[in-house]
């Protein structure tokens, strides 16, 4: 990846541009960490970028990125740019292409990431962000206050990155999180729940968690569970522990699962038929939150006579003929019933018991 990114900064400095590797990457790089986007900072305009890359472009988003795709990695490039007026504490109303690398680093959020890698492989500090790295610390480029006030969304960004990172947030960050944690109320919900969504997925979601409470960033982010949450090793099911289905954005497949979990942490999660109507992920899901381990419940899931209506070993045309009947709304009662029998192991689901039962005990209907 690396020696991809020394590629395309080449391909740009041979058209006269100058370019760098910025953000993310640089700041994993230097930690050791392999990271998977790249973000490049150039002095080319983005007509520029998109005439050199042609058909490895994206189309452009609205915040003047470009991202081209080579031997499918992903590269976002960002023209060199200052920020103006921020709108919303959101999008800065207004910006302007710049020539100017150091000027370009200013404008973003925290010291770790100001870090640049050059056409030549070289790391470039020009704000010292490698010292914030070595002491594993969060500081933002300049005023803290200021940097949140501009883009609430930075809040979340810092908290993230000490989840994932293990760093801290230096004094002046807390205090300026604190200051500003009003704001987060007015960003979209979406994006809130994409950085949450980081946080909530990092190895570190404990700490993660601690650290927004720690920060009381519960009330903005409108997370009152927040505090009670019991069990982290799914997303899904962490986010069915806040109990926000109806705040925050889901698709209808993800509301589904958080209603299902929600209702199954009520029952006996450990129970045949509970395990069979609800299947084993809601089940292992809301377990996990009672302590009950996956490997239980997988291998009481796995011993159930049977796992859906098609395990039965009796089709629904041979019951009809066992009766004498047409397959109708009545072959829906009897498998309800011999899903029941089988299940509490009152039935074998083997044809001769079946047959036997079913004649036994609906002949007359
Ligand atoms: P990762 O990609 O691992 O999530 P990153 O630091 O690369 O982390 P990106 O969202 O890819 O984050 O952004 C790339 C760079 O752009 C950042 O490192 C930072 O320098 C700058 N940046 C991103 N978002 C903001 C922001 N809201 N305010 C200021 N600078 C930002
Ligand atoms: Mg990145």
């Amino acid at each position: 990846m690396f020696q991809a990114a020394l590629k395309l900064l080449n391909k740009l400095a041979e058209h006269g541009f100058e370019a760098y590797v910025v953000g993310g990457f640089v700041r994993d790089y230097v930690m050791g960490i392999e990271s998977n986007d790249i973000d490049i900072c150039t002095n080319a305009q983005p007509k520029d970028v998109r005439s050199i890359f042609k058909d490895a472009c994206l189309p452009t988003e609205d915040y003047g990125s470009i991202t081209v795709i080579l031997k499918n990695i992903r590269f976002e490039i960002t023209t060199f740019r200052r920020e103006y007026s921020y709108m919303n504490h959101r999008k800065p109303e207004r910006f302007e292409f710049i020539n100017d690398l150091q000027e370009d680093l200013k404008r973003r959020d925290f010291l770790m990431n100001t870090l640049c890698i050059d056409c030549h492989g070289n790391v470039i500090d020009l704000l010292h962000g490698k010292e914030d790295i070595d002491h594993r610390i969060i500081r933002t480029v300049g005023d803290s206050y200021t940097k949140f006030s501009e883009d609430a969304f930075r809040i979340l960004r810092a908290v993230r990155f000490a989840t994932y990172l293990d760093f801290q947030l230096s004094p002046e960050v807390i205090d300026a999180i604190r200051k500003t944690k009003y704001l987060l109320k007015d960003l979209s919900y979406q994006r809130k729940r994409e950085e949450l969504d980081k946080i909530f997925t990092s190895v570190r979601v404990k700490e993660g968690i601690a650290l927004l409470l720690e920060l009381g960033l519960e009330e903005e982010l409108e997370l009152p569970k927040l505090k009670e949450i019991q069990s982290y090793d799914d997303l899904i099911g962490t986010w069915a522990q806040l109990e926000v289905q109806d705040l925050y954005p889901f698709t209808k497949n993800e509301k589904e699962l958080i209603r299902k979990i929600q209702e199954v942490y009520t029952k006996d999660n450990l129970h045949p038929k509970v395990l069979y109507m609800y299947g084993f992920y809601v089940n292992s899901v809301a377990a996990s939150r009672k302590g009950i381990s996956k490997k239980e419940v997988t291998a009481r899931y796995n011993a159930l006579p049977i796992h859906s209506r098609s395990d039965i070993v009796l089709s629904g045309q041979e019951i009809a003929s066992l009766l004498n009947k047409k397959p109708g709304g009545y072959l829906r009662d009897i498998y309800r019933d011999l899903e029941d029998k089988i299940l509490s192991l009152e039935l074998a689901n083997e044809k001769e018991a079946l047959v036997q039962y079913v004649v036994q005990q609906y002949r007359d209907i």
